[in-house]
């Protein structure tokens, strides 16, 4: 009998050690209880970027936002001191999730659910440059002692203190103290604050070095990040009432762990043929049963980068120009201005070959492809105001200008 009874303890403690486990939504109550005033901003804010979701797919398509990263890695041990590869295999991985290139999404998404699975448009890069313009890999190391609680402390100045977080997406490794604990985010109510960002274990964090199977394909931090940019989980309040504000997410009422068998009606608010859509990024399966992000979930991230994180977009930590580079891109002229009918974009010295027109609310208005031959953008339907134009070439961004519609 004790036999049986330590069996099943360790079958129970295993079980619970290898339930995926997402601390974002006790981190989001506990700001909602502490301050009654930001409970109210961030229903404003969650209630925004649904609203701006819509809009949001009629967006003009491959206009790629890469998002700096910092990754500030707090270690008690040397082995936690995780290799620059190990980092370096985590952006890999979420360059491939959310630009849909993850070679699994054939695999681990049944057939019904492909057309869902979108490329969410947003890239990654580590930071060339420092918030005060130094060079820098985008990695920061620090030493922490054994009773160090990683959760509480990690971004206060016995940890590592964050990058501006209105322009880098700061990423902080290490181990958590609670060890159910896999990662957590800061939803974008939080977009700007000191702590704002993610943290991760780093047993969860990249395919190599100390990262552990079943959470060793870098998925931990493509979930989390998914709540970074404005995703709940399909479960939402867990009550089939409410659940994450997105169409093609099926309603279910519980989170889905381990790798199921499709298709699956378990936790399903209105069981049918295609089932719950467990392999989804944002559910609580192992990382190899996890493999894409929806159309409409895309919407929400978009929403969210054109409203609370749009800081983000001009942000120049991943610019690590030379003078002629700078030279160059300053060259790019926009003229005439003022302007009632049309205007011209030229760069005499650097490709350019997509601009967008945002009116005064930060709303996109107008997008156009530019080559040598058709630069000449046409606005005679805007209203009369100030505009602002930001400039690409193969979806980096080069430079904002502005431009006065008589
Ligand atoms: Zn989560």
């Amino acid at each position: 009998m004790k036999k049986i009874i330590l069996s099943l303890l360790l079958i129970s403690s295993l079980g619970a050690y290898s339930q995926r486990t997402c601390a974002t939504n006790t981190k989001l109550e506990q700001l909602k209880a502490n301050d009654p005033s930001f409970a109210v901003h961030h229903q404003e804010t969650m209630d925004y970027i649904r609203n701006n979701a819509t809009a949001q797919t009629n967006r003009a398509p491959e206009v790629v936002i890469t998002i700096p990263v910092v990754v500030h890695v707090l270690y008690k041990t040397a082995a936690q001191n995780i290799s620059d590869a190990q980092i370096l295999s985590q952006i890999a991985i979420l360059n491939a999730d959310y630009r849909k290139t993850n070679t699994d999404f054939n695999t681990v998404v049944p057939a019904a659910f492909q057309p869902f699975g979108a490329d969410v448009e947003l890239a990654f890069c580590l930071a060339t440059r420092t918030p005060s313009g130094q060079a820098t890999n985008g990695i920061e190391r620090k030493s922490v002692p054994s009773n160090f609680v990683f959760e509480d402390s990690y971004y206060t100045s016995a940890g590592l203190t964050a990058w501006n977080p209105t322009k880098y997406l700061n990423i902080w490794v290490g181990r958590f103290t609670d060890s159910s604990l896999l990662g957590f985010a800061y939803l974008p109510s939080s977009a700007g604050a000191a702590f704002d960002g993610l943290c991760i274990g780093d047993q969860y964090f990249g395919n190599t070095g100390t990262a552990t199977f079943p959470f060793n394909k870098g998925r931990t931090a493509t979930h989390e990040i998914g709540h970074y940019f404005g995703l709940e989980h399909p479960w939402g309040d867990a009550q089939c009432d409410t659940d994450d504000g997105v169409a093609d997410t099926p309603g279910t009422y519980s989170p889905y762990f381990g790798c199921p068998t499709y298709p699956n009606n378990t936790n399903v608010c209105a069981p049918n043929a295609t089932g719950a859509m467990f392999m989804n990024y944002m559910d609580y399966v192992d990382d190899r049963c996890m493999a894409f992000f929806t159309n409409g979930q895309k919407a929400v991230m978009q929403a969210t980068m054109n409203g609370p994180r749009v800081s983000l977009k001009t942000s120049n930590g991943c610019q690590s120009l030379s003078v002629t580079e700078q030279e160059a891109i300053q060259a790019i002229a926009v003229y005439p201005n003022p302007v009632s009918q049309y205007f011209f974009i030229t760069s005499p010295h650097t490709a350019v070959d997509f601009v967008e027109i945002f009116n005064t609310s930060g709303q996109l208005v107008q997008t156009q492809t530019l080559d040598d031959v058709n630069n000449k953008i046409v606005i005679d339907q805007l209203a009369s105001g100030i505009y602002y134009l930001r400039i690409y070439n193969e979806g980096n961004y080069l430079k904002s200008d502005k431009i006065i519609k008589k």
